[in-house]
């Protein structure tokens, strides 16, 4: 609604007085975990309806001071991204298809009635952040920083409608490698009680209340034994959606590749990534409604031979199992799948420069 306001920005600095000593930034790269550690700047801009995107900066990471009636703590009118930036072995620093986390926003802005932010100011706000604070990208292994675009209403009014008022952040944090000891199988929890998303809902939206919503079953999973939920579609609890937090795809014994389509599922920048590779080696990919009992019946019949999840954090992870109250489906001691395996190895060789980017997907 506002791509063309004072486009294209221009970020100021303001350097923190408290940035981190060398050794201390280096004691927390050493061991980062993940969403623990932020550096030492973030990038912000605002928005008001009269004004329209205005005052990109780049500022001391800190609290935001928010009056307690600011319409997001109240309506959750807000939106994110999720992407990673990388260090190839030369040093220099990469980030993977930012394009698309900067086109998603705009969706997820479109849904929540939040303002567009062009892509050129998105990428731009995410090249201004790491220029700040690229020391604290991390190297070696399968580490990053983890980058977390945010936007939200921060109008002080009770009245329930899209705000007048807008922030937009960017914060950073360094991510240690998420399998440390080698990519291990998961079980995963079928969520039968609860849906994720409905018809005409925000689940294609990345929108905190979708997050909200996928805690209760999230706990039921890890009282399971388990490490995410998979959700079905509300109406029919019949269709395979996603999980809390990362696609899914199915592999076939003739090397089909499939993955759910639906209209209340989030548009996964991995998942578009590992089919565009997929096809390039040859393999058909479905992007159609799959019902659970594919998965269910193709794992007892041999059809479907490999099942994984994606997603930034993760990448790709093996999905040895599907675990219900009263069912489990395939074996939780599985090894990887092979192609499961060999997609996942591609991918994380392009975004560590390890092989050439044929596809242009760094930046
Ligand atoms: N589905 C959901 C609900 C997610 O939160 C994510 C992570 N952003 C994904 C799928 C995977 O998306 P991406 O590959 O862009 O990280």
């Amino acid at each position: 609604t506002d791509l063309d306001s004072t486009f294209p920005l221009t970020f100021t600095l303001t350097p923190s007085e408290t940035v981190r000593a060398e050794v201390e930034r280096e004691a927390i790269l050493a061991d980062p975990g993940f969403g623990k550690h932020f550096t030492d700047h973030m990038a912000k801009i605002d928005w008001t309806v009269a004004d329209g995107w205005h005052d990109a900066a780049v500022v001391p990471y800190g609290p935001l001071l928010l009056d307690p009636a600011a319409s997001v703590l109240h309506y959750a009118q807000e939106i994110f991204e999720g992407l990673k930036a990388y260090r190839h072995a030369d040093g220099s620093v990469w980030t993977f298809r930012p394009e698309k986390n900067a086109e998603r926003l705009q969706r997820s802005a479109r849904r929540l009635a939040l303002p567009e932010l062009s892509t050129e100011d998105f990428v731009e706000s995410l090249k201004q952040l790491i220029a700040a604070d690229g020391a604290w990208v991390p190297e070696g292994g399968e580490t990053s920083l983890y980058i977390r675009p945010f936007m939200f209403a921060n109008e002080s009014f009770l009245g329930v409608r899209s705000a007048q008022k807008v922030g937009y952040y960017v914060i950073a944090s360094p991510a240690g490698a998420y399998f440390p000891g080698g990519v291990t199988p998961v079980s995963i929890w079928l969520s039968t009680d609860y849906a994720r998303a409905g018809r005409g809902g925000t689940g294609a939206a990345k929108t905190g209340g979708n997050y909200a919503s996928s805690l209760l079953p999230q706990e039921e999973a890890y009282a399971n034994g388990c490490a995410q939920v998979l959700f079905l579609d509300s109406s029919e609890g019949k269709y395979l959606e996603e999980l809390g937090g990362m696609n899914v795809f199915l592999v076939k014994k003739d090397g089909t590749l499939v993955t759910p389509e639906s209209s209340s599922i989030l548009d996964g920048v991995t998942r578009d990534s590992i089919i565009e590779l997929a096809k390039a080696r040859g393999h058909k990919v479905e992007h159609r409604k799959v019902t659970f009992d594919e998965w269910r019946d193709g794992v007892a019949s041999g059809d479907v031979v490999e099942v994984f999840a994606c997603g930034t954090a993760a990448v790709v992870t093996p999905i040895a199992a599907l675990k219900g109250a009263d069912f489990v489906i395939g074996d939780p001691d599985a090894p990887a799948g092979e192609l499961t395996m060999s997609l996942r190895k591609e991918l994380t060789d392009i975004q560590y420069g390890r092989i050439p980017d044929v596809n242009g997907w760094l930046t």
